[in-house]
């Protein structure tokens, strides 16, 4: 018998010399970088090397930042026409294309996530939704949202680690469009990528005080959900703090739009094309280690087909190139930090307790920096945890129905609403599945494909509002719809 010949990956590192990270950073205020008062070790979650400390805003470097966002909102920014609004989005679009390669080594030393995966979709999806909402700066009125809108004034913008500068431009882009000004606070685990944009907004002779950037923990973003200064509040993040923060504005002025957790469905039917589908569903839930609000986290098989998709599936699963996230052939990278991964962990036990089986992709994962293998659970039901709660890591959980209907009901009970997915040849049985689903965004024979143009948001506890598309940029005006 001949023996199976197999090819090994040379490694393949990406050069880190393109960055340069200073030992330690203050806030962007004003147009202006300013030195913080303490400061927190940021670190490479696959090395666990600190690569620089991060300053810890307070309350006078928040009320500093909206005062400079104030200021510049009534003396410059609601001042100028659309047409030159979008001159700097444009300019801030070209810059980080230009840039691109600084901002993914940056993200993926910061982050943990994959050089391929910062170089191919966070940073392009971010420079193409600046040069989307540039195109709207100056067509506000015909975007069907009535012809009196206006900005709201300053926002204030909270965003986590799983996507830093891709979240940014999520927020920014539509903000600055729309003419209002800003101050963002990145995640604490991941801010260089938010102040290496700061960098760009100087390049781009923004003017001083439309981006302000200040760094620090949950305490900061309090003080920016609770500043009275701030007409508009926009959060991704998690559900709990989507909770406190939708009851900190509730008796307030500010508008709010949150974008929160998920548990999402990926259902394949029998009549699927299993090899395609094989490919969506570790795209689905795989993808940035699973650190995806709308992660195909839950795999609903019909049972004809479940064996084979799981045997399938393994044979993919290992193949997975787990490691270093810079190598250029690394599909799956490191966790973000020690507490996810310890919530992974516990979360993951509570399936084996439940009575769940666990199957984990043969991998040698590295001794430094918090890694966690490709992992699937099968005979999970309904009433398990790995079914219910959102895992955000690289393990998914498997379900099975026998009727169309008993898997739509299968989808649909959960608390959340973000995303879910539609495997089948059928183009029928694809339109009856995605009216009977509560999800905001639903993908029929793909997944995790995102847009500028597309509007994405959820459901039920997946949060309020929509971020991308025109529905997310009326999100960032007020008297939509008012003539
Ligand atoms: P995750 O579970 O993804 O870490 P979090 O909701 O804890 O999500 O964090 C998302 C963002 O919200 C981060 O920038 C974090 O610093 C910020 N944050 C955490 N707690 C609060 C809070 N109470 N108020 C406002 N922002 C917060």
């Amino acid at each position: 018998m001949e023996t199976p010949v197999s090819f090994d990956y040379a490694p393949a590192p990406e050069s880190r010399a393109v960055v340069s990270i200073k030992p330690k950073y203050g806030h962007f205020i004003g147009g202006k970088f300013v030195a913080g008062s303490k400061h927190f070790p940021t670190i490479n979650p696959a090395t666990e090397e600190v690569l620089s400390q991060i300053a810890l805003a307070g309350k006078a470097d928040v009320d500093a930042a909206v005062k400079a966002a104030r200021k510049a909102y009534t003396t410059t920014w609601s001042k100028m026409s659309g047409k030159e609004r979008g001159k700097y989005l444009f300019r801030i679009a070209r810059i980080m294309q230009e840039r691109s390669r600084e901002f993914a080594v940056l993200e993926t030393l910061d982050n943990g996530k994959p050089i391929r995966e910062s170089r191919d979709v966070d940073v392009p999806l971010a420079a193409a939704h600046f040069f989307y909402h540039a195109g709207w700066a100056d067509k506000l009125e015909f975007a069907g949202l009535g012809t009196s809108t206006k900005p709201h004034g300053v926002a204030g913008q909270i965003i986590p680690w799983n996507f830093p500068l891709l979240m940014l431009a999520w927020k920014v882009a539509p903000a600055l469009a729309a003419g209002n000004t800003v101050v963002l606070k990145p995640a604490e685990n991941t801010s260089l990528t938010a102040l290496l944009f700061a960098e760009v907004c100087q390049q781009a002779e923004l003017p001083a005080g439309v981006v302000n950037i200040v760094t620090g923990d949950g305490s900061t973003g309090a003080l920016i959900v609770n500043h009275p200064g701030i007409d508009k509040i926009a959060f991704t993040g998690s559900t709990e703090v989507g909770k406190i923060i939708a009851r900190a504005v509730a008796p307030t002025h500010k508008s709010v739009t949150l974008e929160l957790g998920g548990k999402a469905a990926n259902i394949i039917f029998e009549d699927a094309a299993i090899d395609e589908a094989i490919e969506g569903i570790v795209n689905g839930v795989f993808f940035n280690q699973g650190h995806v609000c709308c992660a195909g986290s839950r795999l609903i098989l019909q049972e004809s087909v479940a064996e084979e998709v799981v045997e399938k599936l393994k044979k993919r699963m290992a193949k997975i190139r787990v490691g270093d996230p810079m190598d250029k052939n690394t599909d799956l990278g490191a966790i973000n930090s020690k507490e996810q991964l310890l919530k992974i962990r516990d979360l993951s036990a509570t399936g084996d307790t439940e009575g769940a089986e666990r199957w984990s992709a043969p991998c040698d994962l590295p001794t430094k920096g918090f890694w966690f293998p490709p992992t699937i659970f099968t005979g999970v039901t309904q009433s398990h945890r790995i079914a219910r709660e959102e895992i955000f890591g690289p393990v998914l959980s498997v379900l099975t129905f026998r009727t169309p209907q008993e898997g739509i009901d299968k989808a649909n009970n959960t608390p959340f609403g973000l995303s879910a997915g539609i495997w089948s040849e059928k183009g029928s049985r694809i339109l009856w599945a995605s009216q009977q689903l509560r999800a905001g965004v639903i993908w029929a024979n793909t997944f995790n494909k995102f847009d500028p143009t597309s509007p994405f948001g959820g459901y039920k506890e997946s949060g309020w509002g929509r971020e991308g598309g025109r529905h997310g940029l009326s999100a960032y005006l007020k008297g939509v719809g008012h003539e």
